[in-house]
């Protein structure tokens, strides 16, 4: 799940738009508090899951979000997708099929959801979807004890209730399906992981089949990136033949403007960052991105991180206060 903050500040639900590869210019709606989630998977790059759960609730109240973004798209230009995800997972929020019908209600922008779908299985989450463009589904593992050790998901969710939910996702939703497939370097690199994970793709039939690895710091330091050239090698393995998206490069790019140390702090509350690419993409010089970063370190706001052959920051995360209990 990705995203970032362009506006001046004033929204604290809406966030981006982001570039991203899959969506184009994507304006962010997270429904939910960080980080309440039904998995708390060990690549995940919004470190541990705080909130472990499967209790569907009206997190952040719908008239705040709707509020929020009718203001938004009153006042920015639009974005190619309004996108549902963030730091949680957006099916546990009770009011999902509200708050997506209300916005099909306040634009045309295509919506899209971002979801670990874990929860498809209930088929009041399949309704509360029906009405997306393209909801972003994903599939890490081919069996039980793989989902467990990657996906850690709460003890009420099984492997075969998970994937039933995919499947029956599938039958009942005629938009678009685009499935992620997170793999890791010696936990599902080899061949026969990743033939098991395609089989069942097979049965889900996703419009597309999207390969991803680990390019940001993980939630747990196992949990490595598979090189370029050997995704490619795995991508051949799906029918149809799976694209790569993973963001090797750091080419996510963020949109907008506001004070600059605000606009990379407002980055790092969604994703850590190495320099190179908070520089790239807010489009600051590297020295400027620098002293910024010396000064928020300074304030105590940021935490440094090595990964791979790059330093890595992320925001100091105080945990929002619940807003509905
Ligand atoms: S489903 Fe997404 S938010 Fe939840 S733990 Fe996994 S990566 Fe993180």
């Amino acid at each position: 799940m990705t995203q970032s903050l362009s506006t001046s500040g004033n929204y604290r639900h809406i966030f981006g738009p982001v570039l991203s590869r899959r969506l184009g210019r994507s304006l962010g709606v997270d429904l939910m508090l960080f980080k309440t989630c039904t998995y708390d998977c060990v690549y995940c790059e919004q470190g541990r899951t705080t909130r472990h759960t499967a209790c569907r609730k009206e997190y952040i109240r719908i008239e705040v979000l709707l509020d929020e973004l009718k203001n938004f798209l009153s006042s920015f230009p639009a974005p190619d997708y309004i996108t549902l995800s963030g730091a949680g997972e957006p099916t546990l929020h009770a009011g999902l099929g509200s708050i997506v019908q209300g916005i099909k209600v306040l634009t045309n922008i295509p919506l899209a959801v971002i979801t670990n779908g874990a929860l498809l299985w209930d088929s009041s989450v399949r309704e509360g979807l029906h009405m997306a463009d393209v909801v972003l589904p994903s599939l890490d593992a081919g069996n039980a004890q793989l989902f467990t050790h990657i996906n850690r998901p709460v003890p009420d969710i099984s492997f075969e209730q998970m994937l039933g939910g995919l499947i029956a996702f599938r039958e009942s939703f005629h938009n678009a399906i685009w499935l992620e497939v997170m793999l890791m370097e010696g936990i599902t690199s080899s061949d026969s992981e990743v033939r098991e994970i395609a089989d069942h793709v097979r049965c889900i039939r996703p419009d597309r089949v999207q390969l991803n690895t680990v390019v940001r710091p993980p939630s747990e330091d196992f949990a490595k990136p598979i090189p370029r050239k050997r995704l490619e090698q795995l991508a051949a393995l799906f029918e149809p033949h799976a694209e790569l998206i993973a963001d090797y490069d750091g080419a996510v790019q963020e949109m907008a403007a506001a004070p600059d140390a605000d606009r990379i702090l407002k980055l790092l509350e969604r994703r850590p960052c190495s320099l190179t690419q908070i520089a790239a993409t807010l489009g600051l010089r590297p020295v400027e991105t620098a002293k910024h970063l010396e000064y928020l370190a300074g304030q105590n706001k940021i935490a440094q991180k090595r990964f791979g052959a790059d330093t890595f920051f992320s925001t100091v995360h105080i945990a929002d206060e619940e807003e509905i209990r």
